[in-house]
């Protein structure tokens, strides 16, 4: 329920859909993927026939399944959605895959999390484009060839090297997922608020995309929550101090931290005087597991360069002093 987490909540899906780039041309960022991914689709258009598999890797809300209902746009094909987590069988996958049609694009959402004998029979229609379906049990189980035709998977992973590497060779092409820079997360605001029908100067944009931890999804739902401000308290026209203000209200800072972050940061650097503590002794003083403090907080605080995780505990950085607007005392770390 996080408003600057990455995974999508129900809200979120309820508007996904209207606010996705449904080509190509009208995906924002991502400059070397796209134009990796425009050659392969042209090359494969071109010869007419189904690309390459494509494996789309990078953290959650950066776009993966978008690009894939690009993909299949771009074909002109039909495309399956479904996820590692939901095909506990090979009998799932196999199900699915036999029904698929030609040309079809197969989206596999969080391949990595698939169970390891679906896995083996997706290797196997990976390459030859045919799964042995296993009949029967023990010694009198048979295995029945099945033809498939020839399909696209797009599979997506937020941990490329979890996959086997068997798995990994599949893939004629891999595109890597960075986090978006502000520049073009502005770009994604203003999309959005024009598909929402909301009015933002670009004032108005930046601040939100600033915030928006380089990630569209947050970003877009920012904006809703911006707007809801903006009506409510104003005439509906987002502006740099409509959106600063909202987004005070609902304590995303301006660098995209929420309480829990600064809650972290706040500890570490006001009673332990910036570190090195122990993940335990720190959650504690925060009044949280300590795996909520490592896994929810943490990263983002550490890709931001706030905090270090050394293996004497955790260390604030110069930086983390700054943000807070504390002075650093003279034998701090960082
Ligand atoms: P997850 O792995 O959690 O499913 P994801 O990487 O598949 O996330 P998407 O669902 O594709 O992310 O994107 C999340 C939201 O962000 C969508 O509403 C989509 O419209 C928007 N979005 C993502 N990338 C872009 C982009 N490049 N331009 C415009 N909007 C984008």
């Amino acid at each position: 329920d996080r408003l600057v987490g990455a995974a999508a909540d129900d809200a979120d899906q309820a508007v996904e859909a209207a606010l996705r780039p449904k080509l190509l041309d009208e995906f924002i960022g991502q400059e070397r993927v796209r134009e990796q991914l425009s050659l392969v689709l042209r090359a494969a258009r071109k010869r007419g026939a189904a690309p390459d598999h494509v494996l789309l890797s990078g953290p959650p809300g950066l776009g993966k399944t978008t690009l894939s209902m690009i993909i299949a746009a771009e074909l002109n094909a039909p495309i399956r959605i479904t996820s590692g987590p939901a095909i506990q069988h090979a009998g799932d996958l196999a199900a699915i895959l036999s029904s698929l049609t030609e040309g079809e694009v197969l989206f596999l959402d969080e391949i990595h999390r698939m169970s390891r004998p679906a896995e083996e029979m997706l290797y196997m229609a990976m390459e030859d484009f045919r799964v042995d379906v296993i009949v029967g049990k023990g010694p009198g189980a048979t295995a029945i060839p099945l033809e498939l035709p020839p399909f696209t998977l797009v599979g997506a992973t937020t941990r490329a090297g979890l996959l086997p590497p068997p798995l990994r060779d599949r893939f004629g092409f891999t595109g890597h997922m960075e986090f978006y820079a502000p520049t073009e997360l502005e770009k994604v605001v203003h999309r959005s608020a024009r598909l929402l029908d909301v009015e933002i100067d670009p004032a108005g944009a930046a601040e939100i995309a600033g915030r928006s931890r380089g990630t569209p999804r947050i970003a877009n739902r920012l904006l809703r929550r911006v707007r809801d401000y903006a009506q409510v308290e104003h005439d509906g026209v987002i502006d740099r101090q409509i959106a600063a203000r909202a987004l005070a209200v609902y304590e995303v800072d301006e660098r995209g931290l929420d309480r829990l972050d600064r809650a972290v940061l706040d500890a570490l650097l006001r009673l332990f005087g910036g570190g090195p503590v122990g993940l335990s002794t720190l959650a504690v003083a925060v009044g949280e597991e300590a795996e909520t403090v490592e896994e929810v907080a943490e990263p983002f605080l550490v890709r931001e360069g706030l905090l270090a995780r050394t293996p004497r505990g955790r260390i604030a950085t110069a930086a983390a002093w700054q943000h807070l607007g504390l002075a650093q005392p003279p034998h701090a770390p960082g």
